[in-house]
């Protein structure tokens, strides 16, 4: 399903990929029974939490941010093609893929089944951090979830690896322009999107639980790299967002995926657009 959503002068459809199956499980630094009442968790601790990708038009090109878990996690995922399509355009229509990190539900959705790219004439655009850190062979005594991440980017680069372009602090294209927010992956980004008027912040996994992680910033995710630099980053970044009246796109923020945040004793409230 598409919405679309206007912000300063520029219209941003969400478009999901369909619904990740997670757990209370992966909360840190929050007693698990306030976690379960907090996010309105199963009576076997799921969450269903979306994953939202976002696409705006901008100077002649069509921009879309992350791509999808593919066919590679659950059968609720790998619906971003076939939702672009239903919102209007054809995967083939993308010119530029803005990845805030290459996690499978963000990445995976580059290539095919035949690990062909889905996404014919678009450059993917990534924090050179990220880039290199997964595209690097790594230390042999990691973990294997980490070689196996690894691998898979390296599948899902492959047909890209003539239109990466690298990022870096600083440097803007288009109006938009990385800021590093480090900790669930060693270059996981946040990208911030000028609109004319106000700005909006697509913040990737920044936050992992909506319902959880806005109001109480201070818990984390077993899904973090480093939940001690993820927190610090969600802090820093959930303060500006606030104090500047940013919008953000959240990639698993709960529908509508966009809207402002307002300061509350414990942390922040989500206000949809
Ligand atoms: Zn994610």
């Amino acid at each position: 399903m598409a919405k679309i959503f206007r912000v300063g002068d520029l219209d941003v459809t969400c478009i999901d990929d369909g619904i990740l199956k997670s757990s209370v499980d992966f909360v840190l630094g929050m007693d698990r029974e306030d976690a379960s009442k907090i996010a309105g968790a199963a009576d076997d601790g799921s969450i269903h939490i979306p994953v939202n990708n976002f696409l705006f038009q901008r100077d002649g090109a069509t921009i879309l941010i992350d791509a999808g878990a593919g066919n590679t996690m659950q059968p609720t995922l790998g619906r971003l093609p076939e939702n672009l399509r239903s919102a209007g355009f054809d995967s083939s229509a993308v010119t530029h893929i803005l990845l805030t990190h290459l996690h499978p539900d963000h990445a995976n959705g580059l290539v095919d089944d035949n690990h062909q790219a889905i996404f014919t004439n678009a450059e993917i655009v990534v924090h050179e951090v990220e880039f290199e850190f997964w595209m690097c062979d790594g230390a042999p005594d990691e973990s294997d979830a980490l070689k196996r991440t690894r691998a898979r980017n390296k599948i899902n680069m492959k047909p890209y690896l003539d239109r990466v372009r690298l990022m870096r602090d600083g440097q803007v294209l288009m109006g938009c322009s990385p800021i590093l927010a480090p900790g669930h992956s060693p270059g996981h980004t946040c990208w911030r999107i000028e609109t004319g008027r106000e700005a909006l912040i697509a913040w990737g996994d920044l936050v992992h639980f909506s319902a959880i992680q806005i109001p109480y910033p201070q818990s984390a995710v077993k899904y973090d790299l480093d939940a001690d630099l993820a927190r610090g980053s969600r802090l820093r970044m959930l303060e500006l967002i606030a104090a500047e009246h940013l919008a953000v796109a959240g990639a698993h923020v709960n529908a509508p995926g966009v809207g402002y945040l307002s300061k509350t004793d414990a942390g922040y409230r989500f206000e949809p657009a």
